[in-house]
This record gives structure tokens, C-alpha cells and sequence, in this order.
């Protein structure tokens, strides 16, 4: 292999690495390959492990979207929160979670700190960003400061702007005019630092124009680097660690800056609910498929995702379930569907068929039995649902 060869495969394999991004369980990634094609993907189960896994983005021009969800990472009644998240948006069961309760009136203080929120001075809940941390820390707070009466309310409008669609939109018709050109630029960075290396294996005489060529890239990457900075204060003018970040790391590599617009569209959804962002972004079989998923996972949740958790906790879970189910459900009406629609039991897939799993739609060949997928929630018989 010659030099030219294994600069241009170094080139090529850290742009590579760039196109694979880390997803924490719980979350899922809206990636479209195209425009206006979107899919919902969790992270992987092959390249990961219990904290999270890789996903894997449109590695070529034109690039594709993505945007990143979080399930709400906690569970909030009038009296106190706990540290479990009530869903799980993998098809499998709930991973198993450190639950931890805390009552309103024992909290003295409560902030964010390098992405964890502490109670009391004491871990309560991590997020691996400290924009996130600081984002729910917020939220848990307006609820705790709110007087108990009205607390109800208080947990009713953060929900309801969790699932606001008409913001969510407005967003991402932000995000979308703010990155016109910062995706233009991102091409031609592109067609710099890989297309045109490749052409010159085969037309030498190119090489003779490094300088200009080096000039040009570097102007480049100072053009992304400024519309990038531009639409990231305009979507996330907060989160000014998170963008000084991404930009250091654009310039230390430079392979890195073609992938802009994923760094700018992947934090600006992370506080709505999943359903909410795909009720705008999925056509209507996508957005049917996972709006069952999610409203199964609610009424049927795995059970025991922390064997030691204490009577207010399965409360406080309890009452957030139904609570988010009851938030959620008027998204089903944006796109058409009702939620016993939705919800409809499934028939069987054959006459040996004898029962399936209420959550996870699985069918079986017994009558009686758990679903291990789904942490062993109950299978229901077929002839149940017929009478
Ligand atoms: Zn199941």
C-alpha cells in the first residue's frame, strides 16, 4: 500500500467512525437515509451492552436526518419521584435499574451537576450529558416548588409540553432552515476530504494542487464550523459546553465536520417524548407500529426492573404510568387512530397459535405462560379475547 493509499484509508475510517453514534437504552434514534423517510431505531443489541448500543447513520451524501428521544427518565407523582423510568421502548423488557425514591417535602435541594441530578447532595438520576441532567433537573423542580395543590397541574402542563406537537414542529422547521447551508457546505467538505483523495488514486496529477486544495478545505471547515455555531445558539442557546464540544472536535477532526448536521440535529428533540416527535416525523404504518408499542408497553409493563423497590416507588411508577398513557393518547387522534385501535389483540398467526404476549404481540403454542422477552409478563389465551 502506498502512502497515498493509507492516508486516504485513515481518512476513510475516522470519517466512518463518525457516522456511528452512542444511543442509551431507552432511547431511539428517528433516522431518515433520506429526506423525509423516517425510521425508528433503538440502539443496538449486538454492538452495545446494558448502558446502551451504536447506531449507525447514512454514511453517504445526501446524508440523511437523525433525531434522538428519550423515554422520561423518571417517575413523578404529588408526593415524590423515583429514580425508574415506567417505559421501555426496546422490544424486550425493561433493563434492570437502580430505583430510588425521594418524598417532596424531604427534598432541601435539588440541581444538576456533570450530568446527574443529585437530591440532598445524593446521585438521583444520570444522564451522561449535562445539558439533559440540567433539562430534567428543571422539570423536577418546577413540580417540587409547586404548591401540593397544585402540584396535579403543575405534572399536567410538563407533560403536556413534553407531547406538544405544534412546538415540535416549529423545531424542527428551525433546525431545518438553520442547516441549509451548514448541509451545502458539509457536501463539498465531503467530496474534499473523501471523494476527491480517491479520484486522485487514478488521475496523479491532481496531488500537484495540495496547497490550493488544503486552502480550500481549511475555508471549508471555517464555514462549517460558523453555521454550525450560528443554528446550534439559535436551537440549543443553552448549551454552550455541549457546542464548544462539538466544535473542538470538528477542527481536531476535520472528518468529523462532515457529520454537522448530525451533531446539530441530534440534541434538539431530547426533551420530547418519543410519540410526540413520531407523530410528526413517521407516515402512518410507522407511526401505528410504534404508537401499539408504546401504549402496549404502558398497560402491560415488564415486571420487577428492581427487585428491592419500595411500596412508594411502585406507586409513584404506578400513578406516572397511567398518568404519561393519559398524556400520550390524544397524539393517536393527530394521525387518525383511536387508542382501542391501536391496542386491538392481535389474531393468531396459525390454528397452533394459543396465546401471545400482551406486550410484545409474541405468540405461542401454550395456553398458560410468561413472556421471558418481556421480563415475564403474562401471556393471554386467544380464546379469551374471541369471548
Ligand atoms: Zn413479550
Amino acid at each position: 500500500m502506498s502512502n497515498a493509499e493509507a492516508i486516504i484509508a485513515l481518512l476513510g475510517a475516522l470519517y466512518l467512525s463518525e457516522c456511528w453514534i452512542w444511543v442509551r437504552h431507552g432511547s431511539v434514534v428517528f433516522r431518515a437515509f433520506r429526506s423525509g423517510n423516517y425510521k425508528v431505531v433503538g440502539p443496538s443489541s449486538v454492538l452495545g451492552n446494558h448502558i446502551g448500543g451504536l447506531v449507525f447513520l447514512n454514511p453517504l451524501p445526501p446524508f440523511g436526518t437523525s433525531f434522538i428521544c428519550h423515554r422520561f427518565p423518571f417517575s413523578i407523582d404529588t408526593a415524590g419521584t423515583s429514580s425508574l423510568a415506567v417505559q421501555s421502548l426496546a422490544t424486550t423488557g425493561r433493563e434492570q435499574q437502580k430505583g430510588k425514591y425521594v418524598s417532596f417535602a424531604a427534598i432541601q435541594g435539588m440541581w444538576a451537576s456533570g450530568g446527574t441530578i443529585l437530591i440532598n447532595g445524593q446521585p438521583f438520576a444520570s444522564f451522561g450529558e449535562s445539558e439533559l441532567a440540567t433539562e430534567y433537573a428543571n422539570l423536577l423542580v418546577t413540580i417540587w416548588k409547586a404548591p401540593i395543590d397544585r402540584r396535579k397541574t403543575a405534572l399536567d402542563a410538563m407533560l403536556s409540553k413534553l407531547t406538544d406537537t405544534r412546538t415540535l414542529r416549529e423545531r424542527v422547521d428551525v433546525y431545518r432552515r438553520s442547516s441549509r447551508q451548514l448541509r451545502i457546505t458539509c457536501h463539498a467538505m465531503f467530496a474534499l476530504l473523501l471523494v476527491l483523495p480517491i479520484a486522485s488514486l487514478w488521475f496523479p496529477r491532481m496531488r500537484g494542487y495540495w496547497m490550493e486544495w488544503g486552502i480550500v478545505t481549511i475555508c471549508c471547515l471555517a464555514a462549517i464550523a460558523a453555521y454550525f455555531y450560528v443554528a446550534h445558539k439559535r436551537l440549543l442557546p443553552g448549551a454552550t459546553t455541549q457546542r464548544w464540544k462539538a466544535l473542538i472536535t470538528m477542527v481536531l477532526t476535520p472528518t468529523a465536520s462532515v457529520r454537522a448536521c448530525d451533531a446539530l440535529s441530534r440534541y434538539i428533540l431530547t426533551t420530547y417524548d418519543p410519540l410526540a416527535a413520531a407523530a410528526l416525523l413517521l407516515g402512518q404504518d410507522a407511526f401505528r407500529r410504534f404508537a401499539r408499542r408504546v401504549m402496549l408497553d404502558l398497560a402491560n409493563p415488564a415486571i420487577e426492573v428492581d427487585p428491592e423497590s419500595s411500596r412508594e416507588m411502585r406507586q409513584v411508577e404506578e400513578s406516572f404510568r397511567m398518568r404519561l398513557s393519559q398524556a400520550l393518547e390524544p397524539l393517536l387522534a393527530t394521525k387518525g387512530y383511536s387508542l382501542d385501535e391501536v391496542m386491538r389483540p392481535p389474531v393468531p398467526d396459525n390454528p397452533a397459535c394459543l396465546s401471545f404476549c400482551p406486550r410484545c404481540d409474541a405468540q405461542f403454542t401454550v395456553a398458560k405462560g410468561r413472556c421471558a422477552d418481556c421480563g415475564g409478563v403474562a401471556l393471554h389465551p386467544f380464546q379469551a379475547v374471541a369471548t
